[in-house]
């Protein structure tokens, strides 16, 4: 989402005449996006704004801009008498503040007629174009279909800091789904946080599933994917749509968090570890050759070593293709921060975070080496090194040797080696 959020606000600034600066100290002004859903996040954007001031103290007229999460919905004077050499803050998914920003100062300090891009300028007008450094590799963008987030997860900070749950205006969605399939965009993935409650606030708009068909019918765009959706919300009619759209990839990003019953409701997730294998089962049912993954905590306040257990008896149970790992950090604000103790020592949350990793390590080798010397269309982003890079419809990562240029293309790769985390193939034919 915050790449999401970076993208539209760079395609604003590009909006209004400004390129990208190849090094940081050329740059006039200079965003921060941040995030804090884990105290590792909130540090890495504390790191990165210290070593702003500096730049700040030697050039007093560099615009510096900070946006994300660390700045939040509501109350923004803490910050601002926190972070004194901060021009500009905007929240989550807003880049509007920075750029009113900006057009007041260029308004100020220049005759407007000087600046065709400002003249020019109005919050309706923009296409939603990808910035620059996207469009020299544009394969693959992202799009915020619904903001914030009302489910408050024990353990989550976003629905304090992005806000309650707003869902995007289709017509709004279909032209920026549009605009990107022009600029030469091949793949779209649709973003929220419980990206399966599209539409729950506006009963005017289409479901989700009906969505998905409506990007579907949109000429360039050749694989659709949308992500993150919560067990309880998945309906049928969207995995039916799922299997039956041949842009639709098989794929679904459903996190479970936890194994553990009493976990689980601590965690304020609302289902139980027998709904979640349920729901999975149903999944693979109604989407033959789906790859699901999932998000896991571990360390959640209380969690004993028997309820940790579960989870891994459900990760070994189920085998899904892919596991996001997290260690319990405690966030500010946040129920399970305010009202248990976050008991479980940083040695025991590694461990237990090593016991998955090595387990979800055999299981993605063992899905994976099902493939070797099978044949699959690969969509390529970027050549690294000397390897081109590209996904499989199931999100699995392929490198490739080839000296043509396969950046966009959909090509049918014959898979030569598998490991757990990648697989190298030949072009096919
Ligand atoms: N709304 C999305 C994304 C949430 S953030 C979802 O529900 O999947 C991505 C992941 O970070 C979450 O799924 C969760 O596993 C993890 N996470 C969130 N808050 C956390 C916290 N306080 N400590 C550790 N991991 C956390």
């Amino acid at each position: 989402m915050n790449v999401a959020d970076s993208q539209r606000l760079a395609s604003a600034f590009e909006q209004l005449g400004y390129t990208a600066s190849e090094a940081i100290e050329n740059a006039d002004v200079i965003i921060l996006n941040t995030c804090m859903v884990r105290q590792s996040a909130e540090d890495k954007a504390l790191g990165r704004l210290s070593s702003l001031k500096p730049l700040k103290i030697e050039r007093p007229d560099l615009i510096i801009g900070l946006m994300g999460c660390m700045v939040g919905t509501k109350d923004q004077s803490v910050i601002r008498k926190k972070l004194p050499y901060v021009d500009v803050f905007a929240p989550p998914s807003d880049p509007k503040p920075i750029i009113d920003y900006l057009l007041e100062k260029e308004l100020q300090e220049h005759d407007q007629n000087e600046n065709p891009f400002v003249r020019q300028f109005t919050w309706e007008s923009g296409e939603l174009l990808l910035p620059e450094s996207e469009r020299r590799n544009p394969v693959s963008a992202y799009i915020p279909i619904v903001y914030g987030c009302s489910h408050a997860c024990a353990y989550c900070i976003i629905p304090y800091k992005r806000g309650v749950e707003r869902s995007r205006d289709p017509q709004e969605i279909l032209d920026h789904a549009r605009s990107l399939a022009r600029q030469g965009v091949k793949e779209v993935t649709l973003l929220g946080q419980i990206i399966d409650r599209y539409a729950k606030d506006r009963p005017d708009y289409p479901t989700l599933a009906q969505l998905l068909e409506q990007i579907h019918e949109i000429d360039g765009i050749e694989r659709i994917r949308f992500l993150t959706s919560h067990p309880n919300w998945m309906t049928d009619d969207l995995l039916d749509v799922v299997n039956r759209l041949p842009k639709v990839m098989r794929h679904i990003e459903v996190p479970a968090q936890a194994g553990n019953d009493v976990v689980l409701q601590n965690m304020h997730r609302g289902y139980t570890d027998a709904a979640y294998r349920a729901l999975i089962a149903k999944i693979r049912e109604k989407i033959p050759g789906v790859s699901i993954g999932t998000d896991i905590i571990v360390g959640f306040p209380g969690e004993t070593e028997e309820q940790f257990e579960d989870t891994v008896s459900q990760l070994r149970d189920l085998k899904l293709n892919v596991v996001h790992l997290a260690r319990y950090s405690p966030r500010t604000g946040t129920l399970s921060e305010r009202t248990m103790v976050d008991d479980v020592p940083d040695s025991e949350k590694w461990r237990r975070f090593r016991v998955i990793e090595k387990l979800q390590e055999g299981i993605a080798a063992e899905i994976h080496q099902k493939l070797l010397d099978q044949t699959l269309p690969v969509l390529f982003e970027e050549k690294k090194k000397n390897r081109w890079v590209g996904r499989t419809e199931n999100m699995d990562l392929v490198f490739v040797e080839s000296q043509d240029d396969l950046t966009g293309k959909i090509i049918p790769v014959k898979i030569s080696w598998t490991g757990p985390w990648t697989l190298i193939g030949t072009i096919a034919g």
